[in-house]
């Protein structure tokens, strides 16, 4: 019955998380009275590569270089992995206008080293030191690296960035007031993002408990490592634990949790596919793939080039996602309707990775959203699509088994059916069988007791006449004696025949045993039952047997008389029987109240 109502509640649990966050978070959006956008840096900077990476402020202060500057073209500058030092410069006339103000930069990259010095018109200079290498020099507790000018009467602002990892510099000047307000928005949709995901986390982590379902738990850790490594592309890692880690860590650890997140979904994607059973050979290249990840997991921490580690992360990451979107696609292909969510969610996720990969490889030109929107939008519309498409499978799994069962119960219902049929018939063929007469097919000693007995009772209950007559062949040894024991059956069969063959339909006749028939005969008075022996007598006296020619029989009739019992009613038959015999056969006797009387 809970997975019947999982698609449901997946939906309305989406829209009260988001709900909640927006509601809590709400009133921290209340924006300081006064706005004043940032101003965003990239056009307003010179640029200098260094090679030698030698140069230091000194040299650069002496004027030595000041020619090698070339102003920027972009809003966002990327220079992508290099070895070079990159020295950037800012005219502070140009943008610190309002000589009351304190300003803020804002450089919002994981960079190894990224130094700020603030020239003041006498050629005097502070520094500010950020960036992993420098990470305990921050005091705010913050993603970025921040640089306060408290002091805007500086005349020119150098930036030197130094390291392993892409230098790229998204930086934003603010005043101390927009900062603020900037920090708030980042607060906000923060929340809202990583709230969404481990809401969603524990939500299907529930599930998996309820439910049992392998997929659950995997889904789990894929949403696990899906937030650690959104944490480590947002910096997150340095802002909360950026005290307490090793600092090569936060170099490398955009690579690692990279590794972490293709092993999880690799991991869930095969699960949830059932690859193995549905696509062997994705199945296998699946393993391979892990057994890759975990290769390259271990290397990226022994590897001492960032660079090396980076560019493989990102080139087997479009390598993994292409591979887990193509087995959805083909399981969809091969019919398995479970798919479909888990192909839109892939596509979404593929398009937004590989936007981001091309953006890391400079393929494309860089922009703070690819960074920043374009995943964070894919992460939650893939997380809500597959978590759609496990509710979606386990519908499909019930409704199957649903069929399943109503295919058993119709199919045992049909077979029931079908042996209660044939038990039917057995039991009547039985019982045919236990009433008839091997050797003559009409009714044996056994149905005619029964007869017999129901017709008394009916007699004693009703006042209706009812006879019988009791017949012999005669002479019958004879047959036996002369001609064999089978032309003795044959005649048997013969009389049997005749004697069906000329009773009324509400006659009973039966083989009373040897050669003697009993013909019981209900609603009959003697006198009629007399007239049908001698018709039955008749009958047998001018019937052809073959071999035999002729045989006759005699016949002894009486009729139920009240206080008749079996017994009296078959003894006085008998009698009759035995008197026609006595008066040289072939003839009828019939008794009343033991008075013999005889016809021929
Ligand atoms: P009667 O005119 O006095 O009745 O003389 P009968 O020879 O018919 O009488 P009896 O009772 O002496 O012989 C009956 C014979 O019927 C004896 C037995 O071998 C024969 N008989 C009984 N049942 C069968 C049977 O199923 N098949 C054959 N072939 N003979 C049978
Ligand atoms: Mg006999
Ligand atoms: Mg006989």
């Amino acid at each position: 019955m809970m997975k019947n109502k999982i698609k449901k509640i997946n939906l309305l649990f989406y829209f009260f998380i988001v709900l909640i966050f927006t509601f809590t978070q709400f009133n921290l959006t209340c924006h300081a009275a006064e706005q004043s956008e940032p101003i965003i840096l990239g056009k307003h900077y010179d640029i200098f590569r260094d090679p030698s990476k030698k140069i230091t402020i000194e040299d650069i202060l002496s004027g030595t270089y000041d020619n090698s500057f070339v102003a920027s073209k972009d809003n966002y500058l990327s220079f992508g992995h290099t070895n070079d030092t990159i020295w950037l410069r800012l005219d502070a006339d140009e943008i610190l206008k309002d000589q009351q103000e304190s300003y803020w930069i804002e450089v919002t990259d994981k960079l190894d080293s990224i130094e700020m010095f603030l020239v003041k018109e006498d050629g005097s200079y502070s520094v500010q030191k950020r960036g992993i290498s420098n990470i305990d020099e921050q005091k705010i507790h913050f993603r970025s690296n921040l640089f306060e000018i408290e002091d805007p009467t500086v005349k020119e602002i150098y930036i030197k960035l130094d390291g392993q990892l892409p230098l790229n510099t998204i930086s934003y000047l603010f005043t101390t007031d927009s900062f603020a307000n900037k920090i708030i928005d980042y607060k906000f949709l923060t929340g809202i993002f990583y709230g969404f995901l481990t809401a969603l986390l524990i939500y299907n982590l529930f599930l998996f408990f309820s439910l049992k379902e392998k997929a659950y738990f995997y889904y789990v850790l894929y949403m696990f490592s899906f937030i650690l490594y959104q944490a480590t592309l947002n910096s997150l890692d340095i802002e909360l634990v950026g005290q307490l880690l090793p600092k090569w860590l936060f170099i490398k650890s955009a690579a690692i949790s990279g590794h972490i997140l293709f092993l999880f979904m690799i991991l869930f994607s095969k699960e949830f596919l059932e690859l193995k059973k549905y696509l062997p050979r994705f199945h296998k290249i699946g393993n391979i793939l892990l057994g890759i990840t975990i290769f390259s997991l271990i290397t990226s921490f022994i590897i001492p080039d960032v660079t090396v580690v980076n560019n493989f992360t990102s080139i087997f990451a479009v390598v993994v996602f292409i591979f887990l979107w193509l087995s959805g696609v083909f399981v969809w292909l091969k019919g398995h309707k479970m798919a479909r969510f888990y192909i839109v969610g892939w596509t979404v996720l593929l398009g937004s990775i590989i936007v981001q990969a091309f953006a890391f490889l400079s393929i494309i030109p860089f922009h703070p959203i690819i960074f920043e929107a374009v995943p964070a939008v894919g992460a939650i519309v893939e997380a809500i699509f597959l978590s759609l498409a496990l509710g979606d499978k386990i519908n499909i799994i019930k409704k199957e088994y649903q069929e399943m069962q109503q295919l058993l119960t119709e199919t045992l219902e049909h077979k029931v059916k079908e042996r209660t049929q044939e038990l039917e018939s057995a039991k009547l063929d039985l019982e045919k069988l236990a009433n008839t007469d091997r050797l003559t097919q009409i009714p044996n000693r056994v149905r005619l007791d029964y007869v017999l007995a129901e017709a008394i009772e009916h007699a004693q209950h009703h006042d209706a006449p009812f006879s019988i007559i009791l017949l012999d062949i005669d002479y019958f040894k004879e047959v036996n004696d002369e001609f064999g024991h089978q032309v003795g059956d044959l005649v048997l069969m013969n009389v049997a025949e005749i004697l069906q063959n000329t009773i009324r339909p509400q006659d009973t006749i039966g083989r009373w045993g040897g050669e003697e028939f009993l013909v019981i005969c209900p609603q009959t008075t003697l006198d009629d039952a007399v007239k049908l022996s001698e018709k039955l007598r008749q009958r047998l006296e001018n019937h052809q047997f073959p071999v035999v020619h002729r045989k006759t029989s005699s016949f002894g009739v009486t009729s139920y008389g009240d206080g008749d019992t079996l017994n009296t009613l078959l003894f006085r038959c008998d009698k009759a029987l035995y008197q026609a015999k006595e008066q040289g056969r072939n003839c009828v006797e019939f008794l009343i109240d033991d008075v013999p009387v005889s016809i021929k």
